[in-house]
């Protein structure tokens, strides 16, 4: 892009120093120095592993300017052809599957199995974008009246934006810019400042598959980089993913200036244990539920409601489980813990404190994680899986999103109460129930007052084709991200009624 200054010279920063995290604009990457910065820490040692520059209003307009410089012609390139650039990016990704996940796990502490799994749902993503041709297909209707046509075109919308939660490094990003470009947009990438190394490397490769210059920017930063997008006048969609007050704000000043904004929040999810729950796989999807990725994750069953003698089927084996869960450093290959840490040590003290104020409000720890000791990572971010039993309604625990590993369980005599319990949160992500009673799921599936629900799955999070479909304050917009409301969200319709009048030029009708 002739009119994009580059910020920087090309920076030769390797992985494993502690270096200046670069930014990718106009096809060239950039690295923001004299800006502030914020450190990246690899949380199973507790280390700055590198420096995230906090980029500027002016570093936000180059990167703006250099999508929407790449939009006229991005847009005309044919969808087989964009697709085609997905089918590239996908091969490179499976190619360095493992460097992706090795990075996931070193800076934000999943393990490997963890980032393996979350990646491939980034890969399905990929997937769905190759479909382009067909996503953006339109309809037509022939004789609309006498002699009319009329037919709906998809067309992009522009400079898109994708802003991050620290997470899902890799597979949050995937859920934006694939379909984003596939649909004929350019975009701007905002990565989570805790986590922007796996952003980069997924990025990288993306350059490798032949991504034109100018149609995916990337900007590090917090919060004014954040504002800049939010008010660019060139910026036409928003994609946002993190907390809930964060994506409230994003969405009211996002549509304040006339942008399209889907913000997905964050989450309470409640998961109801019925008294005929087979035990065992209930413990088994419970734990995961609640304690995978160290419950740092907006699908997290972070509340069970034990119904009737449930708690005592269950609650045992569960604490059991729960005690035996191996916490450790994820960035050793060949020495996986079960679980890893939690992203910052000011994260984990305040997790800790709401474990806290859940004893002191009149919870009882059952699995208390707060005093686990790692001898070979000492400094690392780390907390054993806790469960806080006898959680009321209205207590800070049972309110607010810990995102820890913490499982609160409420107890209640029947399913109605479990439902009106569950339904009380002002959150709507997931919900699930336990049971061998379809009746007890019919109900609950209907009755319960979230957008992804599962019935003998403790994290029913939708896959790629379908939409990721949070209520209430788990998510601000109307369209959500993924499956065909995410086409809905990257495209504008157009609707073109045709009718001819004249036989044109010479004689080429028959008599
Ligand atoms: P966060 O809200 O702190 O940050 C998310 C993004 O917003 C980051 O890129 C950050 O730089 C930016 N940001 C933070 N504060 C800002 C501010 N005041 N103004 C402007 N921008 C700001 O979230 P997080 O801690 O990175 O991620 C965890 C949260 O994300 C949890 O609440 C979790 O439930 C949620 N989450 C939700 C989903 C979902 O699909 N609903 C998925 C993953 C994570």
């Amino acid at each position: 892009m002739s009119h994009v200054t580059k910020p920087a010279r090309r920076s030769n920063a390797k992985e494993g120093h502690k270096s200046l995290v670069r930014g990718f604009i106009g096809g060239e990457w950039v690295e923001f120095s004299k800006r502030e910065t914020g450190p990246v820490y690899n949380p199973s040692r507790g280390e700055v592993i590198a420096e995230v520059p906090m980029c500027t209003k002016e570093d936000v307009d180059l990167a703006v300017e250099s999508a929407a410089g790449a939009f006229p012609a991005w847009r005309e390139t044919p969808p087989v052809e964009r697709a085609r650039l997905f089918f590239r990016y996908r091969q490179l990704v499976e190619e360095n599957f493992d460097k992706i996940c090795a990075s996931v796990s070193r800076e934000h502490g999943k393990t490997l199995a963890e980032a393996r799994g979350s990646a491939y749902r980034g890969i399905e993503n990929i997937e769905y974008a190759c479909s382009a041709p067909t996503l953006l297909m339109g309809d037509t209707l022939e004789n609309l009246a006498r002699g009319v046509d009329c037919e709906t075109m998809l067309q992009p919308l522009g400079v898109c934006v994708g802003i991050t939660p620290f997470n899902f490094p890799a597979m949050v990003p995937m859920w934006m810019f694939p379909l984003a470009l596939v649909c004929g947009n350019t975009f701007v990438l905002k990565p989570s400042e805790k986590v922007p190394l796996t952003a980069l490397l997924i990025i990288e490769l993306l350059e490798k598959a032949g991504l034109p210059k100018g149609v995916l920017n990337v900007v590090p930063g917090g919060r004014e980089s954040v504002d800049a997008l939010l008010t660019h006048p060139k910026v036409k969609a928003i994609s946002f993913v993190g907390s809930s007050p964060v994506a409230k704000y994003i969405y009211e000043t996002g549509t304040h200036n006339g942008k399209r904004v889907q913000a997905n929040g964050g989450a309470k999810n409640y998961v109801v244990v019925m008294p005929d729950a087979d035990v065992t796989r209930t413990v088994e999807a419970l734990s995961t539920a609640a304690f995978a990725c160290a419950g740092e994750r907006c699908m997290a069953g972070s509340t069970a409601i034990a119904v009737g003698k449930a708690a005592e089927r269950v609650l045992p084996t569960l604490v059991e489980v729960a005690r035996a869960i191996k916490v450790g450093p994820t960035d050793v290959a060949k020495s996986q813990p079960d679980m890893g840490p939690v992203i910052t040590a000011q994260h984990r003290d305040r997790v800790f404190s709401l474990v806290e104020s859940g004893a002191k409000e009149g919870g009882k720890i059952i699995a208390d994680g707060r005093g686990v000791k790692v001898p070979d990572a000492p400094n690392g971010f780390f907390m054993g899986a806790t469960i806080v039993d006898q959680v009321q309604d209205g207590m800070t625990i049972a309110r607010e999103e810990v995102f820890g590993p913490v499982l609160n369980v409420m107890r209640m005599d029947d399913l109605d109460h479990a439902i009106e319990a569950a339904n009380k949160s002002a959150y709507g992500n997931g919900a699930a129930i336990f049971t061998d009673s379809g009746k007890a799921a019919r109900e609950f599936k209907n009755r319960v007052k979230a957008g992804m629900v599962g019935i003998n799955i403790g994290v029913p999070a939708t896959m790629a084709m379908f939409p990721f479909t949070g209520w209430d304050e788990s998510f601000y917009g109307d369209l959500h991200i993924q499956g065909k409301e995410g086409v809905q969200f990257y495209t504008q319709q157009k609707v073109v009624s045709t009718r001819w009048f004249g036989d044109g030029v010479g004689d080429v009708w028959k008599k």
